[in-house]
């Protein structure tokens, strides 16, 4: 079995949510450099993955997993490998009869300090879970991962290290090594029962405060281009709300 070098939550160009100034593609090339052997891209609400895409990574040698950081009951929640189209973005509860060997349902950033945090619904909800989040955007003194470690602890969780990247300079602050065959479903099992090491390292405060200032300033550009071009959006709006870049 291999160490496999992982980033299993990172938001590209596509991502309707966000302004992010690298497409799926350029993810990739950067993450082979870096030398990443598993990426999902993970955009909210909304499901980048394609045959294209997967041959793509895999001529680079990195394995594509399907993902995206759906908003359920309002709260973030990573999926990967699973149909998307049967989320329902109501009720984080009924993720339980989607759950499946193959695929994987992680807490995002559950108690950082956003009101699209699980907080206490990661607890209310412990068994729809599979992992929790480890997110880069901590620094020594200021580390929201605090209590996702304690919960992870508490119920036998598995942690998995992520960048959550917006942003090219969030990418390699966080990742896991997993220790898998480098097979989606493989990766899957071993991050489920925890074949995870998470390489990380703290954010100068500087970027901690940088990082969420420059991702709120490009929102309100992007907000700005989606108020005056309202039409070309309503597509992206309907409750389901998945598959809309697919
Ligand atoms: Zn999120
Ligand atoms: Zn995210």
């Amino acid at each position: 079995m291999h160490l496999l070098k992982a980033d299993l939550h990172i938001h590209t160009s596509e991502d309707p949510e966000d302004l992010i100034c690298y497409s799926s593609t350029d993810l990739i090339d950067m993450a082979r450099e870096l030398g990443y052997e598993v990426l999902a891209i993970t955009n909210h609400n909304s499901s980048a993955y394609s045959a294209y895409l997967r041959d793509y990574a895999r001529e680079r040698g990195i394995i594509l997993i399907p993902g995206m950081e759906a908003t359920i009951q309002g709260r973030h929640v990573l999926i990967y490998n699973m149909d998307f189209s049967t989320v329902s973005r109501s009720s984080i509860a009924s993720l339980e009869t989607l759950k499946r060997p193959d695929n994987l349902i992680v807490a995002a950033h559950p108690y950082f300090p956003s009101r699209v945090a699980l907080r206490g619904l990661l607890k209310k909800h412990i068994q729809v879970f599979d992992a929790v989040e480890l997110c880069h955007l901590y620094s020594r003194t200021v580390d929201f991962n605090r209590r996702a470690r304690r919960v992870s602890k508490e119920y036998g969780l598995p942690m998995l290290g992520t960048s959550d990247a917006h942003q090219r300079r969030q990418l390699h602050t966080t990742y896991s090594l997993i220790e898998a065959d480098p097979e989606p479903e493989a990766v899957i099992q071993a991050v489920k029962e925890g074949r995870v090491k998470i390489v990380s390292r703290p954010l100068s405060l500087a970027d901690l405060v940088r990082i969420p200032t420059k991702m709120g300033w490009r929102n309100q550009v992007l907000n700005r281009f989606i108020s005056s071009n309202g039409k070309m959006w309503t597509a992206l709006e309907g409750p389901g709300g998945h598959g809309k870049k697919a």
